[in-house]
C-alpha cells in the first residue's frame, strides 16, 4: 500500500506523505557538512579525523537519530559495507545463507576474496566483529604485507593469528600495553574506522570520493538503524554516491554470451515494516509484506524458470527490512533494465476494491509510459480484475529509480473480498504469472522451449547457415544473480 485514493483522504495521504518522507528522506541540508550529535565531546583526535573522513566520503554513517554511537560494537555487516566501500566496490550477489540475495556489500567482499564466512556457509552479518576478523579484512582488502613481525603475546599460530601479526606489523591495528593483542574483543564503531582509515591512508586511497550532488538520492543520510545496530551494513545504507562505477557490477549468471535482460523485482515492505494489514473472514490477520513477498519470489521464480535472457534480482527474497533507497541503489547499481514494485492496497473504506498501477509523476520516458499500458491491460484482462486504471505517483522508488520502473498496487487487502483473494496462495500465483505475462509481453521477453519444440527446431535448423539457427536452451540462463558463486 502507497496511497490512498479517495479525495476525502487527501489531507490524511499528505499527513502520512509528509511523515514518510521525514522518515525515510535525507535531510539534503545536512548532506555537505557531517556531524554527529554524540560527537560534541569526544575526546580521541584519530577517531574524530577517521569519522569526519569517511563520512564525508559516505563510507560511514551515523544513525536516523544523528548520533554516531563510536562505542558500540561494530556488526560484521557494517564492517563490510564500510570496507567494501573504502574499497571502492561496488555491490555484487553473496551466496551466504543468512545475507539477503542480490547485490550486496558483503556479496562484493566475498567475491573479492576478503570474506569468507563460517563452515556453514554463513556470514552471520549480525554478529560483533571481532579484532581479529577485521585484521584479517583490513589485510586481505587493501593487500597488505608483513612488516617486521611483532611480537603479541595471545595471538595464536593459525591463519587468523597471521592476519593479526600482518595488520599489527602495518601499524594499522596496535597491541595493548600488557603485550595483549585480545583478538577475539569486539571492534568498536571509531575503532573500526580509525583502523580502516589507516588502511586507507597506508594505500594512499583516503580522498573523498567522488560525489554527484543530486544524483545520490540519499547522500548524507543516516543509517536506519533502529534495530539493534545491525542494520546499517549493506542492507540500508545509503547510496555510496559514487555512482561513476556504474557497469562495474559483475555480471552475474550472464553466461550465455548474449545480453541478457535485468529484471529487478521489488517486493514492498518487509521485516519490521509489514505494510498494510487486513482481516480475512475468520478474524485472522494477513500483512501485506508477506503477501507482496510471495507474488514477487513467484515472479522471479517463473522468470528464472521458464523464461530465456532474463536474470532476475530481488531487492528481497525474505522477511527482511530493506529501506526504500537501498531497493532503488541496488537496482540502479545493477543496471536493472525495468524495475518492478509488487504492493497490495488498503484504504479507509473498506469498500474500495481493485487492480491499479503506477508509474512515477514527474518526468518519465515514453518508454516507461507504453510499459505500465502493456502490462497493466494483460494483467486486467487475463484475471478480470477490477480495473482502477493507469496512475501515476511521486513514490520514491519509481522516482529514484534510473530505469523504466512500475509499482502494482494488487487489489485491496482492507476490502474483504480483496482479501480473500490475496490470502489464497493459488490466486497469487495466478497473479504472478499475470505479471510475468505482462512484463514479458511489454519487453518482448521469450520462454524456454519445450523439449519438443527444440528438437523441432533443430530439425527445422538444418539447412540454416549457422548464425540463423535458433540458440539452444543454455541451463546456464537460469544462473540468476540469487544463484551465483
Ligand atoms: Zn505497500
Amino acid at each position: 500500500m502507497l496511497t490512498l485514493k479517495k479525495p476525502k483522504d487527501r489531507l490524511r495521504w499528505l499527513f502520512f506523505a509528509a511523515l514518510f518522507l521525514a522518515v525515510f528522506l535525507p535531510n539534503v541540508g545536512e548532506a555537505a557538512s557531517v556531524t554527529f550529535k554524540d560527537l560534541a565531546r569526544y575526546q580521541w583526535e584519530d577517531g574524530k579525523k577517521a569519522i569526519q573522513v569517511m563520512s564525508q566520503s559516505r563510507i560511514i554513517n551515523g544513525y536516523p537519530d544523528g548520533t554516531f554511537r563510536p562505542a558500540e560494537p561494530i556488526t560484521r555487516q557494517q564492517a563490510a559495507k564500510i570496507i567494501a566501500m573504502s574499497l571502492g566496490l561496488q555491490p555484487a550477489p553473496a551466496s551466504f545463507t543468512d545475507v539477503p540475495k542480490g547485490p550486496s556489500y558483503i556479496g562484493a567482499l566475498q567475491q573479492a576474496g576478503v570474506v569468507s564466512g563460517d563452515q556453514q556457509g554463513r556470514y552471520r552479518p549480525g554478529d560483533h566483529l571481532t579484532r581479529a576478523q577485521l585484521a584479517k579484512m583490513i589485510v586481505l582488502g587493501y593487500g597488505l604485507q608483513m612488516k617486521q613481525e611483532p611480537k603479541l603475546k595471545d595471538v595464536k599460530n593459525d591463519d587468523l593469528g597471521k592476519y593479526v601479526r600482518i595488520a599489527a606489523s602495518n601499524g594499522v591495528m596496535t597491541g595493548y600495553e600488557d603485550g595483549t593483542f585480545r583478538p577475539n574483543q569486539p571492534v568498536k564503531r571509531d575503532q573500526a574506522a580509525v583502523m580502516i582509515h589507516r588502511a586507507m591512508r597506508l594505500v594512499g586511497d583516503d580522498r573523498p570520493l567522488p560525489n554527484e550532488p543530486g544524483d545520490s538520492p540519499d547522500a548524507g543520510k543516516p543509517d536506519d538503524d533502529k534495530d539493534s545496530g545491525e542494520q546499517p551494513g549493506s542492507g540500508n545504507e545509503p547510496g555510496s554516491g559514487d555512482d561513476s562505477g556504474e557497469g562495474e557490477v559483475p555480471p552475474p549468471g550472464d553466461n550465455t554470451g548474449g545480453k541478457l535482460f535485468r529484471l529487478f523485482v521489488d517486493a514492498g515492505h518487509g521485516g519490521e515494516d509489514p505494510g498494510a494489514m487486513g482481516k480475512l473472514a475468520d478474524g485472522s490477520q494477513i500483512r501485506e509484506k508477506e503477501i507482496n513477498l510471495d507474488i514477487a519470489n513467484e515472479i522471479a521464480r517463473i522468470f528464472r524458470t521458464e523464461y530465456v535472457g532474463v536474470e532476475v534480482a530481488m531487492s528481497r527474497s525474505d522477511d527482511t527490512f530493506v529501506m526504500l533507497s537501498e531497493r532503488t541503489r541496488q537496482a540502479n547499481e545493477w543496471g536493472a533494465d525495468y524495475f518492478v514494485s509488487i504492493h497490495v492496497n488498503s484504504a479507509a473504506s473498506p469498500s474500495a476494491s481493485g487492480f491499479e498501477t503506477y508509474i512515477y509523476n514527474g518526468p518519465v520516458s515514453a518508454e516507461t509510459v507504453e510499459k505500465q499500458r502493456i502490462i497493466h491491460q494483460v494483467i486486467v484482462d487475463k484475471l478480470g480484475l477490477k480495473d482502477r486504471g493507469m496512475k501515476r505517483a511521486n513514490f520514491a522508488v519509481l522516482r529514484e529509480s534510473k530505469m523504466p520502473a512500475i509499482l502494482i498496487e494488487n487489489l485491496f487487502i482492507s476490502n474483504p473480498a480483496d482479501a480473500a483473494l490475496l490470502s489464497d496462495p493459488q490466486f497469487r500465483k495466478q497473479l504472478a504469472r499475470a505479471i510475468v505475462e505482462g512484463i514479458a509481453k511489454a519487453w518482448n521477453l521469450q520462454k524456454k522451449k519445450t523439449s519438443a519444440e527444440f528438437s523441432n527446431d533443430n530439425m527445422n535448423n538444418q539447412h540454416l547457415p549457422e548464425s540463423e539457427q535458433s540458440q539452444p536452451v543454455n541451463d546456464a540462463t537460469e544462473s540468476s544473480v540469487d544463484d551465483a558463486a
